[in-house]
């Protein structure tokens, strides 16, 4: 469970939550909402201390309505789990909401028109911490245009946040070899998790 200050939802929090989604549920602001099936949210905790962001949903993401369900979502599910994040303790969402065509990259106009819904989102949440799974959500979130390889593992922090780029499960299951770079990543993250009072101490075995 979740130690962070604001893991209770009030009903205002509730209210102003549902006003969101539906706003999402109904946007036809891009050329996106065409296609789509679902206007895909979020999934996890509306108050947790991590926001985990990826590029957009994928064709399972599109079908059940939820990020990051199909195979990436199966890897992301498993770091997760292993390092004992619950569902209180991320939030999981993407740059942009609605599936562009054949799982091609968001363009910066799709961005751009997304970008105040992602906005909100992050103001309704207020995370403390971000990880951005990634080439396109590093990208798109940063303003900066660097390799992944080259800034994955290196903490910024901005504005009081704490932001971790890391690959994008996609990619470590077409390169198994990044595996342990991405398992690296996200023991950075537990640990920045337990510094800041956001997670309790996990397990790590004894020296004997
Ligand atoms: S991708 Fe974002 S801006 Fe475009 S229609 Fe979907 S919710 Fe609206």
């Amino acid at each position: 469970m979740s130690t962070s200050s604001k893991s209770k939802t009030s009903d205002q929090d509730m209210s102003r939550w549902q006003a969101f989604v539906h706003r999402c549920q109904t946007c036809k602001a891009c050329p996106l909402a065409v296609s789509r099936k679902h206007v895909v949210v979020w999934r996890g905790g509306i108050n947790a201390p991590l926001m985990i962001l990826g590029e957009g949903p994928g064709a399972e993401e599109d079908r059940l309505g939820k990020p990051f369900v199909g195979r990436s979502g199966q890897l992301l599910d498993l770091l997760l789990s292993i390092f004992e994040f619950t569902e209180d303790d991320y939030h999981i969402a993407n740059i942009v909401k609605c599936r562009p065509p054949g799982n091609r990259v968001p363009t910066p106009e799709e961005a751009a028109y997304c970008q105040p819904l992602l906005s909100e989102q992050l103001r309704l949440v207020r995370p403390k911490v971000y990880l951005l799974m990634g080439a396109t959500a590093y990208r798109y979130f940063t303003g900066e245009d660097n390799a992944i390889s080259r800034v994955r593992g290196r903490w910024i922090v901005s504005n009081n946040c704490y932001i971790l780029p890391t690959f994008h499960p996609a990619y470590i299951l077409r390169d198994p070899r990044k595996k342990t770079l991405m398992w690296q990543d996200f023991a950075m993250l537990r640990e920045k998790m337990e510094e800041l009072l956001l997670m309790p101490p996990l397990y790590r075995g004894t020296s004997s």
